[in-house]
């Protein structure tokens, strides 16, 4: 017999915004390819999660993804879990579960890509952005967007480090950079042009693993990275999650042009509904300054880093392709992110978001 260990990852309860926990259990090595079904369901106390009370406290964790875990690197696995209540109910922070039920209310049938660009910041143990002086300030911004060289960027080992983990875990890793304020970094997850299963639960599964990888890795740099969505006050850009989709409709050359107005009418109508559940505090970063569209406007525009709804070259050019939701907070979930935009581009019930995940943050609705 042999054993490998399995680390459960889950999203927790954590107001105003949930948080990554995770928990490592020993399995039987796979015999020949491995299968959802290696991972037993496992419990944990909801009452130190803010999932439960402490007079009734087990939650139930449900394997529903894996992924081959890069650090451990022997054929042990990370595998995503959905949180249900003991009588077999998504779990009201279950927001996996909600976008599962807006794919299966219909949305599956558009074929839909996304691919997300998640901004972060890395902090040194003292609370300093990295790279940022002891008091006072770096220069101002210019120089740090794609920098490279001491002093330029910051924070470059640990990024690196994790796109290569990506790479082995075999997640839809698109490519990283660094970002315009000094300690700030992006990585995209998502459709990367190349015939492989990229649908929407995919995406958004592997965006919580390669969040997971992040802080796991930050660990061994003692670095602390946040998703906050204005880490910084004052002239420094926030930190984003642009959400870049396509419907098989929009990337069509026949039916793209049609597809993508339609789809822009639709989030101009429900913009409301949509920041609401784009990140705690997204107001702060929504300004109307440092690239964003004011949080009280909805503006979509072509090459436009000024809109809520960027049409890219590309799409503008050819008729049809993606566009980018340029709303998102860095602190968004992205299994509501998506949820929400197909429940919206695809014309499908709004309950089907409230009734089905009651998560922190839809709970504000
Ligand atoms: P930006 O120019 O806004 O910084 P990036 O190069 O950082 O853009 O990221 C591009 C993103 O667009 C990636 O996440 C990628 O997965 C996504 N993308 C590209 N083509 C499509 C498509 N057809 N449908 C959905 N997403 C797409
Ligand atoms: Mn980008
Ligand atoms: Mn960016
Ligand atoms: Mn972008």
């Amino acid at each position: 017999m042999t054993l490998i260990v399995a680390e459960y990852i889950w999203i927790d309860g954590t107001m105003p915004t949930a948080q990554i926990r995770s928990k490592s259990r020993v399995v039987e090595a796979p015999q020949s390819q491995t299968s959802i079904d290696l991972f037993p369901e496992w419990g944990f106390d909801g009452s130190s999660t803010n999932q439960a009370t402490g007079d009734n406290s087990d939650c139930i964790l449900k394997p529903v993804n894996f992924v081959l875990d890069p650090i451990r690197d022997d054929g042990s696995f990370l595998v995503m879990c959905e949180v249900f209540d003991r009588n077999g109910n998504a779990h009201p922070t279950n927001t996996r579960a909600a976008l599962r039920r807006v794919l299966e209310a219909g949305a599956h049938t558009q074929d839909a890509y996304f691919g997300f660009e998640q901004e972060f910041t890395l902090f040194d143990l003292e609370g300093n952005p990295v790279g940022w002086p002891d008091a006072g300030y770096p220069a101002p911004q210019g120089p740090y967007y794609c920098g490279v060289g001491a002093g330029a960027v910051d924070g470059r080992q640990l990024v690196e480090e994790h796109l290569q983990a990506c790479m082995k875990a075999g997640l839809l890793i698109y490519g990283t950079n660094a970002e315009v304020m000094l300690g700030q970094w992006e990585f995209q997850i998502g459709y990367r042009g190349f015939d492989e299963p990229a649908d929407a639960l995919k995406t958004t599964d592997d965006m919580w693993f390669a969040t997971w990888l992040l802080h796991r890795l930050s660990e061994d740099y003692d670095i602390k990275v946040s998703f906050e969505n204005k880490p910084m006050k004052g002239d420094w850009n926030g930190a984003g999650c642009h959400t870049n989709f396509s419907t098989k409709e929009m990337r069509r050359a026949e039916t793209g042009k049609k597809a993508i107005e339609c789809a822009i009418n639709q989030l101009a109508a429900t913009h409301e509904t949509h920041v609401k559940i784009y990140g705690a505090g997204l107001s702060e970063r929504l300004t109307g300054n440092h690239e964003t569209c004011s949080i009280n406007e909805f503006r979509a525009g072509e090459s436009d880093r000024g809109a809520s709804i960027r049409i890219p070259i590309s799409t503008s050019q050819n008729g049809y392709g993606y566009l980018e939701d340029r709303r998102p907070g860095a602190n968004s979930d992205p299994y509501l992110v998506a949820a929400q935009i197909l429940v919206t581009i695809c014309g499908l019930d709004q309950c089907l978001m409230s009734e089905t995940a009651k998560s922190p943050q839809v709970a504000l609705l």
